[in-house]
């Protein structure tokens, strides 16, 4: 394993640039969460890295290693993707195998490995079975545990869950951390879903448009995004702006400028809280009530009271802040929320 640095990266189409001025780092054994929407440049940076597009600017280093003119084969980075792509007419031990036997290790050395490698991602006893009698979730396992096998430098993941339910990618997202972990691999996890990057990852570089707007530990970048597209990105409910975010700020003894963002549980009904409104709509959810409020000053805003209290449409209603459920934002590019 190696520290991976990317520096001023950029790549092209057919001459139409699609990623500018990348410059991240992965410390060795560090698990990078690339986050952005469709489109955004995520594949096509993970591909410059692994060697499958040429970079038009900057430099990607391997543990020191300049990779320019490197091969992909010879990267010491191994890829994995949505679907996992194993070979369908070999056994499940043969698949995670098959990188050591292209490197021409004897079976003696392989057999052991591939059996830790199958202990590692939870396989153990599923050796001998063929990928289609596998659940989604295990192949993916498998598509892991081969991109594994010849022990890579950088391993470099694009949206390897996307393809799962979602309760499936959950429970997977923790297994991936936990395997990562334990493999000590760097590792560039590529994801469009921001709860995958906060389960899997220790840093998140959040891409829009070909670019990096935000990049730090994954507690920073939640806690303080960098604008609204960001948060409303990251999960915020909505952006609050101008005029609009003041009584928020004031309520939460914040500075009042800027915009603020809020997730859904940023404001709950409390009898002493500073803002007063009235409820315009409420839902039941599992663990609370949903309320949308009209505040005055502010408009709607989406709000919490817990399960059982009475509050419903054309109620007045008081709100406490939840200092930690917002965050303050420096400028507003496009203040929006559903
Ligand atoms: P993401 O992985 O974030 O969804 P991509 O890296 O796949 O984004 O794509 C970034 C941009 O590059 C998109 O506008 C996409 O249409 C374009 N693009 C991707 N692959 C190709 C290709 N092979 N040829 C031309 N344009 C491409
Ligand atoms: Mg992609």
């Amino acid at each position: 394993m190696g520290e991976l640095a990317l520096d001023r990266v950029g790549l092209d189409y057919e001459g139409v640039p699609v990623v500018r001025d990348v410059t991240l780092t992965v410390p060795a054994g560090g698990v990078l969460a690339v986050l952005g929407p469709s489109g955004s440049g995520k594949s096509t940076l993970l591909r410059g890295v692994a060697g499958l597009e040429p970079l038009v600017e900057g430099r990607v280093l391997l543990d020191g290693r300049d990779l320019a003119g490197v091969p992909t084969h010879r990267r010491g980075c191994a890829l994995m993707f949505q679907d996992g792509q194993l070979f369908s007419h070999l056994t499940v031990a043969q698949n995670v195998g098959y990188p050591l036997k292209v490197r021409r290790q004897p079976a003696a050395q392989a057999r052991p490995r591939v059996a830790a490698l199958l202990e590692l991602v939870g396989l153990g006893a599923y050796a001998d079975r063929l990928p289609a009698t596998l659940s989604g979730g295990e192949r993916q396992r498998v598509a892991l545990a081969r991109a594994l096998a010849a022990d890579p430098q950088a391993l470099l993941l694009d949206e390897p869950l996307s393809a799962l339910d979602a309760g499936l990618r959950a429970r997977l997202a923790e297994d991936l951390r936990a395997i990562l972990r334990e493999a000590g691999t760097t590792t560039v996890l590529v994801t469009h879903e921001q709860e995958e990057a906060f389960a899997v990852a220790d840093t998140m570089a959040v891409m829009r448009d070909g670019r990096v707007v935000q990049h730090g530990s994954v507690a920073e970048v939640w806690r303080a995004p960098v604008d609204a597209d960001t948060a409303l990105f990251l999960g915020y409910a909505r952006v609050l702006d101008g005029a609009r975010a003041r009584p928020v700020l004031a309520a939460a003894d914040l500075p009042p400028h800027g915009a603020v963002a809020l997730r859904r549980s940023a404001l709950r009904v409390r009898d002493d809280g500073p803002l007063g409104g009235v409820v315009e709509a409420s839902r039941v959810s599992p663990e609370q009530l949903r309320l949308v409020v009209r505040v005055d000053g502010v408009g709607d805003v989406d709000a919490v009271a817990p399960l059982g209290s009475h509050v419903g449409p054309g109620d007045a209603v008081r709100l406490g802040v939840d200092g930690t459920r917002l965050a303050p934002l420096a400028e507003v590019s496009h203040p929006s929320g559903p």
